[in-house]
């Protein structure tokens, strides 16, 4: 718009110089002619200097514009740099979102994997101990079964050599017993019977020709026990 208003000044400046020549038309052609050809080349002169100017100054406003739209171009440009940054800032943020998730995530993978693996270990502690307090026990209860079949052993043991000892106690008391009957012990001889009374009066037996001996010298002399007296 402002070069067409410029050109639209020169253009009426022109005609207006173009229109004072020609009212100033004067008597003498000679005069008007060199007077029109002055004007003439003022005019063209003026005309070309002003297209100059125009010119110039179109192609100044179109550097203008040029240099307004490179500025308009190079704010968009950076506007759009800016978005673009802004869009990449924003998926960094999202991609450090995720990958925080992520993390997270596998943080807790690993910690749930971790109280699993404690789990599993107390577990195991927990089995190793209870085993060996069962084989502890197994053993106390083996111990305790040898122990006591070591005394049962040991018992009867014990008891057939008390039963032993007993028992020739016993044979030993029962000898010494025979033995001291039959030293101590007297029984009645007869003058005709071959065998030993413990009374003087037994049967059809003398009192009066009877005598007195040990047991053990009547069995040596080869007599044998009454069976009415000795039963
Ligand atoms: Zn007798």
């Amino acid at each position: 718009m402002k070069h067409q208003k410029k050109r639209c000044l020169v253009f009426l400046s022109a005609l207006i110089i173009a229109l004072s020549a020609c009212g100033s038309q004067p008597s003498s052609q000679s005069a008007s002619q060199t007077t029109e050809y002055t004007t003439e080349q003022k005019t063209t002169k003026n005309t070309t200097q002003s297209k100059e100017t125009t010119e110039e100054e179109t192609t100044q406003s179109k550097k203008e514009i040029a240099s307004k739209k490179a500025k308009e171009k190079s704010i968009a440009a950076s506007k759009e740099e800016a978005s673009e940054k802004a869009s990449i800032k924003a998926s960094k943020a999202e991609e450090s979102k995720k990958a925080s998730i992520e993390s997270s995530k596998e943080e807790e993978k690993q910690a749930s994997i971790a109280q699993s693996q404690a789990e599993a270990q107390q577990a195991s502690i927990a089995a190793s101990q209870q085993a060996s307090v069962a084989q502890s026990q197994a053993e106390a209860q083996q111990a305790s079964i040898a122990a006591s079949q070591q005394a049962s052993a040991a018992q009867s043991q014990a008891e057939a050599e008390a039963a032993s000892i007993a028992a020739s106690q016993q044979a030993s008391i029962a000898q010494s017993q025979a033995q001291q009957n039959n030293q101590t012990q007297m029984v009645w001889l007869t003058k005709t019977g071959s065998k030993y009374h413990n009374k003087p009066n037994c049967g059809n037996s003398n009192p009066d020709t009877s005598w007195q001996v040990p047991l053990g010298q009547a069995q040596a002399s080869g007599y044998e026990p009454c069976k009415n007296c000795f039963r």
